[in-house]
């Protein structure tokens, strides 16, 4: 039995991760300090014999006894909305070390136990883009030092750490940048925008777009992302290569508004409240790689997707 180790495991993403790769066959090894994620994405198979959680900042050494021969790296607090509780903003350090020191750490794991390494960068390097669709090759347009920049730097600088593993050490790793991607699990006090939407709609409470709504993002359901983690870890002649993982259906934040507004058959009226600081205006993802490298593509259509999404936020 081959082992996973998913730092960041109970986090939206991670915990789907965990709960894909259990279905798989693996040990899973699942390390979290809980800031900003939540032990109840994993409560369902938090008994199952192949599954250990280890309360952990991946800031710290990890000192672990078991062989690993895969380590993915999610831990991170990822919501840029400085309302929320859980947001990068209102955790500034704690993200920028995550990224830096926790990938740093996690390297030197990967190195020591000789497995695969996998770090989770994101769309946020290409910070607000001048080139849409986004392509690898893009070196983005990113404020160094603005309110997103503790976020956007560090995974910039994590992925300066994994290519210099990859360089110095011949360590096989790879690099993914996943775009906006939505679904059960998502925190409801997350503060992005599916979360937020939909539990304004189900609560009857104004949907509040900051900006005029007409900026974009593509959305990805969770379950797609994960065949895309997953494929980029497993699959052949991914060592050294960074993959954009999203879905390209773009859309405006006011396209979703009234499409959550539908879904949840919501009476909530919609209103219009201030930009936040550097919001990148455009965002979509070219995920001709992915298709090429990986032959993953996500099939999941936004309407199913937010669908399923609305059904997890009303149990919750
Ligand atoms: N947004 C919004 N209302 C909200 C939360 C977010 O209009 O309640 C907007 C936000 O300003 C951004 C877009 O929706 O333009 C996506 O925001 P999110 O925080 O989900 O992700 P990111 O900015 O990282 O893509």
């Amino acid at each position: 039995m081959q082992t996973a180790l998913v730092a960041g495991g109970a986090g939206f993403i991670g915990s789907h991760l965990c709960e894909s790769l259990l279905k798989d066959g693996f040990k899973v090894i699942c390390v979290d300090n809980l800031i900003t994620s939540s032990k109840d994405n994993i409560q369902e198979f938090i008994d199952n014999p192949n599954f250990k959680f280890i309360e952990h900042d991946v800031t710290k050494p990890l000192e672990i006894d078991d062989e690993i021969d895969f380590i993915f790296h999610l831990a991170s607090p990822a919501s840029p909305n400085k309302k929320s509780p859980r947001s990068y903003i209102n955790f500034p350090i704690e993200t920028l070390l995550a990224n830096s020191f926790g990938t740093y750490e996690l390297l030197l794991l990967a190195k020591k136990k000789g497995s695969k390494f996998l770090f989770t960068s994101t769309s946020e390097v290409y910070g607000d883009p001048q080139v849409s669709p986004q392509t690898e090759a893009y070196f983005g347009n990113v404020n160094p030092n603005g309110i997103r920049s503790v976020y956007d730097e560090s995974k910039r600088f994590g992925e300066a750490a994994t290519m210099a593993f990859v360089r110095k050490f011949n360590l096989d790793a790879r690099i993914i940048r996943i775009f906006n991607t939505y679904g059960p699990k998502m925190q409801s006090d997350d503060g992005r925008v599916v979360s937020d939407f939909i539990m304004q709609a189900l609560h009857g409470k104004p949907i509040t777009i900051f900006g005029d709504g007409k900026q974009t993002r593509s959305f990805c359901y969770v379950d797609d992302m994960v065949l895309g983690v997953k494929a980029a870890m497993f699959k052949e002649n991914t060592k050294g290569q960074v993959i954009n993982l999203g879905n390209p259906d773009e859309r405006t934040i006011l396209e979703m508004a009234n499409l959550i507004k539908k879904t949840t058959d919501s009476s909530s009226e919609i209103t219009f409240e201030e930009c936040p600081e550097d919001d990148p205006k455009r965002r979509k993802p070219d995920i001709s790689k992915a298709k090429e490298v990986l032959a993953w593509e996500p099939k999941v259509p936004i309407e199913e997707g937010i669908k399923k999404t609305v059904e997890y936020f009303k149990r919750v």
